[in-house]
């Protein structure tokens, strides 16, 4: 049996901060499943594919071959061969995942994949639907939230960090906003609080003390 750690939540509760944090002072994976949803929205763009359009979605899928793998600067999506890690942090790739993972068949592809990662590595991985569809019975079970307004100030700073001032305050929050709908609203696999889950609110928390508060949750484990 191997030791998983499943941490869902919406887009910028700080999920991916504390899941690196985790598995870095655990010594074990790291799995952004997020990065999965946005390498596969890359490639069907790339490909001339509009991620809702189901009808080219399903048949594309079949073409895909999807890998993880783990190299000195983190976790790498590889796509047919190509590594789409530069590109899948794009503001426009964001909703595309969010579109293109309300795609069922998508979904059972990736949570696939996700199972027998998590089968054969002691891992923490981050999503959506970690906790509640793709790992029931994960050891730890963490929703982590924050209210809108500070999710969009996060991901406005994070953009900035990387030189994209394209975006106000009001749009970021509006984009936020609509992919929270969608993911929470979809037929399959929503995003919602996984049965068993403890919840964190990091509206006012500082990283440190979110990480002190996931590690308790652990240990308790
Ligand atoms: O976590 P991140 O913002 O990178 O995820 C991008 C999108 O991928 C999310 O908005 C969500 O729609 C989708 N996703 C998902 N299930 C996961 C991880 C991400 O549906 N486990």
């Amino acid at each position: 049996m191997t030791l998983n750690i499943a941490i869902d939540g919406p887009s910028g509760a700080g999920k991916s901060t504390i899941a690196k944090y985790i598995a870095k002072t655990m010594n074990i994976a790291y799995l952004d499943t997020g990065a999965m949803y946005r390498g596969l929205a890359y490639y069907a763009l790339q490909n001339g594919i509009q991620p809702d359009d189901r009808d080219k979605v399903v048949p594309f899928l079949e073409t895909v071959d999807m890998d993880i793998k783990y190299s000195e600067n983190g976790q790498k999506v590889i796509v047919n061969d190509l590594d789409v890690t530069p590109y899948i942090r794009e503001h426009h790739i964001s909703m595309a995942a969010s579109t293109i993972s309300k795609i069922h068949e998508v979904r059972l592809k990736m949570c696939a994949l996700q199972r027998i990662i998590a089968s054969k590595t002691d891992c923490v991985l981050d999503g959506r639907d970690i906790g509640s569809y793709v790992l029931p019975d994960a050891n730890v079970k963490i929703y982590m939230d924050a209210s809108p307004e500070v999710r969009a100030e996060r991901r406005k700073k994070d953009l900035e960090g990387k030189g994209d001032f394209s975006h106000t305050f009001e749009e970021i929050l509006a984009d936020i906003k609509a992919r929270d709908y969608q993911d929470m609203n979809r037929d399959f696999a929503p995003l919602k609080v996984a049965d068993g889950a403890v919840v964190i609110d990091t509206s006012y928390m500082t990283i440190e003390e979110v990480a002190n508060k996931v590690k308790e949750i652990c240990k308790g484990k």
